[in-house]
């Protein structure tokens, strides 16, 4: 029996199981897909907002603005990257400008403290290439980016070493109420008992909420954006995120450097029908291209190494949904948390477990509790000298596997058998970044496949890109 079942391992589910490792109770995340942060935390724009543009007094305003200071208590603990950049929001013309004003207003009264405006020649200085149409920006220091999967699995890597239990592949298919609470069927075939339910699904949140509600209050309504992402090599062309003026349609297409020197271009906003549509289109893929160059001078498209798509869990509601049932007593909806539920994550956890499922006043404090991950330093990111010192140590650091990113054999073993150790080519990627390069894994993705056979003992055909079915191999070529 647990005390609390978690569904869904995106940011939000590995920040809420890591909360509720701070108590001495049994709990348990179950995810669908193949790994953590697979969904909506696989494909956003990293940025952690600063708070300037959601509706005042809403939850996502309370929770962006709390979210973005706790990413730097966890920055050291979790080893979670943070890209301190600051964002430039800007504008073209008088009409803009006035746009602008207004979103000052909106950032005072959203308590958003450091804000500036500048004209364009003063920004130029710390952003050469601003579109030269470019007449006022407002600038917005506390904006930082991050490296999504890395927090995600930073989270559910510390929940697990206290004491969280997790399944992948392990889609919920049904719910019953009992007699204790809940019983919560996984791939129409294993049952979970448990007293409460935390349903962390993103798009699926309405369907889940069905599960055990007659009447859902709710219905999640797909929005699709598309990116295009630029090589490391043109790091520094942009230092700041910089946004155009916000829309109905949200914060537009986006010039936002990366933690590891690419540059994201994008997104697009489009409401779908397709709750797992992420492919790109033409369409798309044009209209991120024409808008960015508002944002900046001879984008060097000539550096895109590939595109992607993300779908935004938005809700019919305007705010982020974060409550027990109705219907269902200790059952907690998560939903709508669409932009800024990357930012909002930890303080959406706290939210949760504190003040709406009181789990202070149920359960004792965990005094076991480590707060700390460690994690070796990447060593792309080290000097010379530092690189000689750890191949010294390990000369496993010393066999370059990806060459793009410069990833040792190191630590693909360590993205393959560390805590949330992964076997499949998409996982080690995500983990490491071998692959996530100029060649986008020509060169080193066998030999990933390779080690991933060596250390998983996995047959040669079983191995996956990423979820079941998408194996590398479907049979031999040679017969021996
Ligand atoms: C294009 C785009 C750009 C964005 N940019 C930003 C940004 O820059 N900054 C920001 O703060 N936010 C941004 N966001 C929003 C942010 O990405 C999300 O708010 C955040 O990732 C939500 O996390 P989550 O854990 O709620 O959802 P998800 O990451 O979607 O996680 C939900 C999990 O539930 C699992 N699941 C679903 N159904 C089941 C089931 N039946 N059984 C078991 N598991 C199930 C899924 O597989 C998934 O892993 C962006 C989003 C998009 C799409």
């Amino acid at each position: 029996m647990y005390d609390y079942v978690v569904i869904g391992a995106g940011i939000v589910g590995s920040f809420i199981a890591r909360e509720l490792s701070k108590y001495n109770l049994k709990a348990l995340v179950l995810e669908k897909e193949n790994d953590v942060a697979n969904v909506q935390t696989l494909a956003n724009s990293a940025i952690l907002h600063s708070g300037h543009n959601p509706e005042p007094n809403s939850l996502k305003t309370k929770l962006c603005l709390l979210g973005n200071k706790l990413y730097e208590e966890v920055e050291d603990e979790l080893c979670i990257p943070l890209l301190r950049t600051g964002a430039y929001v800007v504008a073209h013309n008088n009409d803009e400008e006035q746009k602008l004003l207004d979103l000052v207003e909106t950032t005072k009264a959203n308590h958003v403290t450091e804000y500036e405006l500048l004209d364009y020649a003063e920004a130029c200085k710390t952003e050469p290439n601003l579109a030269k149409s470019i007449t006022k920006v407002l600038s917005l220091p506390t904006t930082k980016v991050t490296y999504p999967w890395e927090a995600a699995f930073a989270c559910m890597e510390n929940a697990i070493v206290n004491g969280v239990e997790f399944k992948k592949n392990s889609e919920v298919t049904n719910i019953t109420k009992s007699k204790e609470g809940f019983v919560v069927t996984v791939n129409k075939l294993d049952n979970y008992h448990t007293k409460y339910v935390i349903n962390a699904t993103g798009v699926n949140t309405d369907d889940i909420a069905a599960m055990v509600e007659k009447h859902v209050s709710f219905k999640i309504k797909p929005r699709h954006g598309e990116y295009y992402v630029l090589d490391k090599r043109v790091k520094g062309f942009v230092n700041h995120v910089l946004y155009p003026l916000p829309t109905d349609l949200g914060k537009g297409v986006l010039l936002t450097p990366q933690i590891h020197g690419n540059i994201l271009v994008g997104p697009d906003s489009k409401w779908v029908d397709d709750k797992y549509r992420t492919n790109n289109t033409p369409a798309g893929l044009e209209y991120v291209k024409t808008n960015a160059k508002h944002l900046a001078e001879n984008v060097p498209f000539h550096q895109i190494i590939r595109s992607f798509a993300g779908i935004r869990a938005t809700s019919d509601q305007d705010d982020f949904i974060i409550e027990e049932s109705k219907e269902a007593k200790g059952f907690y909806h998560l939903a709508g948390i669409d932009s800024p539920g990357l930012t909002a994550a930890p303080a959406i956890a706290k939210y949760l477990v504190e003040d709406i499922m009181h789990v202070q006043d149920k359960y004792s404090i965990n005094k076991e509790f480590n707060p700390i991950r460690f994690k070796n330093k990447e060593f792309g990111s080290l000097d010379y000298e530092q690189q000689l010192e750890f191949i010294k140590k390990d000369p496993l650091h010393g066999n370059i596997i990806c060459k793009c990113e410069n990833i040792t054999e190191r630590e693909v073993l360590d993205a393959i058998n560390g805590p949330l150790g992964s076997n499949t080519i998409k996982g080690v990627k995500k983990r490491c970044r071998a692959g996530a390069g100029l060649c986008q894994g020509g060169y080193c993705e066998e030999k990933v496949y390779k080690l991933i056979v060596r250390e998983t003992k996995a047959t040669p055909l079983d191995v996956c890109y990423d979820g079941a079915k998408s194996n590398m191999f479907v049979s031999e070529t040679k017969v021996k």
